[in-house]
């Protein structure tokens, strides 16, 4: 295999966890703050995970062996392909673990997810930010200059956290061919449910290509962001190496059994990331009506770019009763303020008209 696997993975990162909301006179404040879905799990998860407590003392199926072939039969894919971890950044850490080190570089988007330049520096290697275009876009011509002899991974994030607009397929398709065989190309697919546009990139279209890997979760439309299950579609020898570099048992027994069910409920799941979407392009275009530069959204969030005025604008939301998150950290090269702003995520209908209330009358 041509990626420079290093045989010999180091130790378990950890993950930031996410602020939790406080009280607003005496009532918890909506979380708009983490991309979580809003509905309760899909019919039959809750049954199946109670049923799964029942083997509470008995270690999980470390192959999660039901799992995998019924997910790779929907998937369409060889079983062999999958590598499960305690959520798609469980997956990413494992894989920047055993490709990551010292003098290795890893390119990625900025602003993209916050939990890339994480794993890339717990794995040894460098990060190596690309902004985004004018439209909050990954630039894929940038990204492609940024890659060197030392570069191990390009991470593509799609629909992209937190700005929104998805990649598309011809230009992803453009950009593999000019990749390297030798850098692993990880497409980040979190939100994939959630696409609308024909034009967006499908992962598992790519997958004759050994150098590329998917990443896709449970936690965002499925809405089990509390089991932590997530997994990646890979070349076979590469889930392979994913799946030793795991941590072992990782993925819980209630995990395997609510994903399970979860994947038996398609129609409730669709009819709920449909309604979701529905209140993603209401939310868009009430923000856009009033002068707000909303880019393209794609995921169950959107972005609102609010420069110098970010963390006013969050304690504004926040004394309201709705938390957001915001981002603010320096560009890449130190800009301050470049690509600064708010992702609000697509939640209840109270949560959102509130959330909308309050940014209708920021300017
Ligand atoms: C939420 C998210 C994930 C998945 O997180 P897990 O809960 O660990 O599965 C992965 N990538 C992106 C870009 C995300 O936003």
């Amino acid at each position: 295999m041509a990626l420079r696997i290093r045989p010999e993975a180091a130790g378990l990162p950890v993950y930031r966890p996410g602020r939790r909301p406080p009280l607003v006179d005496g009532l918890p404040a909506h979380k708009l703050s983490s991309n979580e879905n809003p509905y309760p799990p899909l019919p039959g998860v809750l049954a199946a995970a109670t049923q799964a407590c029942t083997e509470l003392n008995r270690y999980p199926d470390i192959a999660a062996t039901t799992l995998t072939r019924v997910l790779a039969e929907r998937l369409g894919v060889d079983p062999d392909r999958l590598a499960f971890g305690t959520g798609s950044v469980a997956v990413l850490f494992h894989l920047l673990n055993v490709l990551g080190r010292p003098g290795a570089e890893v390119v990625y988007a900025f602003r993209s997810f916050e939990a890339y330049p994480i794993a890339t520096q717990l794995s040894g290697a460098t990060g190596v930010p690309v902004p985004l275009t004018e439209t909050y876009e990954h630039d894929l011509e940038a990204m492609l200059r940024a890659i060197g002899p030392a570069t191990v991974a390009v991470l593509l994030c799609t629909p992209n956290n937190p700005t929104g607009p998805a990649l598309r397929q011809s230009d992803v398709e453009a950009f593999l061919e000019r990749v390297p065989e030798h850098v692993a190309v990880v497409v980040d697919e979190a939100y994939v449910e959630f696409v609308e546009d024909p034009a967006a990139v499908n992962g598992l279209s790519l997958l004759d290509r050994p150098n590329v890997v998917l990443l896709r979760t449970f936690s965002k439309a499925y809405g089990l962001a509390g089991l932590r299950i997530g997994y990646a579609v890979a070349a076979p020898e590469l889930a392979a190496v994913l799946r030793a570099a795991a941590n072992p048992f990782g993925v819980t027994t209630i995990a395997q059994a609510a994903a399970l069910a979860s994947l038996a409920a398609e129609d409730a799941l669709r009819e709920r990331v449909d309604e979701l979407v529905l209140r993603r392009t209401a939310m868009v275009k009430t923000l856009r009506d009033h002068g707000h530069d909303v880019p393209d959204a794609q995921g169950n969030f959107v972005w609102l770019p609010a420069g110098p005025q970010t963390q006013a604008w969050t304690d504004t939301f926040a004394d309201a009763g709705v938390m957001v998150r915001p981002y603010a950290t320096p560009g890449p090269h130190g800009e301050p303020g470049r690509f600064d702003g708010l992702r609000i995520t697509v939640g209840d209908p109270e949560a959102n008209n509130l959330a909308l209330e309050i940014a209708t009358q920021l300017t």
